[in-house]
C-alpha cells in the first residue's frame, strides 16, 4: 500500500471526512485492522482564505507548494489537495514535487464517465471561485461535459453557506433547503447530475439520499480514488 499525502485544513471540517473515508475504504478493501498510510500537512485556513479574497493566487500556490514539498519529504507518494477551490493552484503544486497530484476534478469526471457514460450535462455547486473561474470547469469540459452553474444570486447563497457555516461546522436546515432549491433550478435547466464541488457540501446534502438526479460528492470521490491508487499493484 502506498502512502497518501494530504494538504488539509481547507477546511478541517472536510479534511476530517477525508481521514475517515480513507481509513474506512482501506478497511473495507483489505479487512481486519488495515488502515490507510497517510501523511498530512494541515494549513491555517484563515491565511489561505485571505489570499483567496485578495486574489493572491501566487502566494497561495507557494504556500501549498511548500506543503506538498513537506509531504514528499515525509514519505508521501502522492498529493491530494483536499479542497476543490485550491485546485486553482494545482499546476504550481504539481510542479513543485516529483510525486503525482491526484486532481479532484479529473477523478470526479472519471467516476461520472464510468458510472453514467451517456451523461452530458453536469450541474456544479462550489465556492464562487470554483463555479465562476475556468480552472475547474475546464477540466470537466475537457472530459466532455457541459457545465451548468447557478445564477448570480444563487451562487452567492451557495458560497456564503460554505464559508459562514459549513467551514465552521454549522449545518442549518434552512441552508439545506436553499441548496436543494438551487439544485432543483439546475436540474430544471438541464443538469443530469449535480457535482457537490466543494468538499464541505456533503456535510449538508446527503449524497446517499436518492434525489431527482445523481449527486457526486467530491470529498468521498477523491478519497476513494486515492485508495484505489494506493492499492494498485500492491494486492
Ligand atoms: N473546501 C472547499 C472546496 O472544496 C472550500 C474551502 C476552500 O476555499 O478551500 O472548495
Amino acid at each position: 500500500m502506498k502512502t497518501i499525502g494530504l494538504i488539509g485544513g481547507m477546511s478541517w471540517e472536510s479534511t476530517a471526512e477525508y481521514y475517515r473515508i480513507l481509513n474506512e475504504t482501506v478497511r473495507d478493501r483489505l479487512g481486519g485492522l488495515h488502515s490507510a498510510r497517510i501523511v498530512m500537512v494541515s494549513v491555517d485556513f484563515a491565511e489561505i482564505e485571505a489570499m483567496q479574497l485578495e486574489a493572491r493566487w501566487d502566494d497561495a500556490g507557494e504556500a501549498l507548494a511548500a506543503a506538498a514539498r513537506q509531504l514528499e519529504a515525509a514519505g508521501a507518494e502522492c498529493v491530494l489537495i483536499c479542497t476543490n477551490t485550491m485546485h486553482r493552484v494545482a499546476d504550481v503544486v504539481q510542479a513543485s514535487v516529483s510525486i503525482p497530484l491526484l486532481h479532484l476534478a479529473d477523478t470526479t469526471a472519471a467516476l461520472i464517465v464510468r458510472q453514467l457514460p451517456a451523461l452530458h450535462t453536469v450541474g456544479l455547486l462550489g465556492t464562487a471561485f470554483t463555479m465562476e473561474q475556468a480552472f475547474y470547469r475546464e477540466r470537466l469540459e475537457d472530459a466532455g461535459f457541459t457545465v451548468l452553474i447557478p445564477n448570480d444570486d444563487d451562487r452567492q447563497v451557495i458560497h456564503r453557506v460554505i464559508y459562514d457555516e459549513l467551514c465552521l461546522g454549522v449545518v442549518r436546515e434552512e441552508s439545506r433547503a436553499a441548496y436543494y432549491r438551487v439544485m432543483d433550478a439546475l436540474v430544471d435547466a438541464g443538469a443530469e447530475c449535480i457535482i457537490l464541488g466543494c468538499t464541505e457540501i456533503e456535510l449538508l446534502v446527503d449524497p446517499d439520499q436518492s434525489w431527482r438526479v445523481p449527486l457526486f460528492p467530491t470529498s468521498r470521490i477523491h478519497a476513494q480514488a486515492a485508495v484505489e491508487w494506493a492499492l494498485e499493484e500492491s494486492e
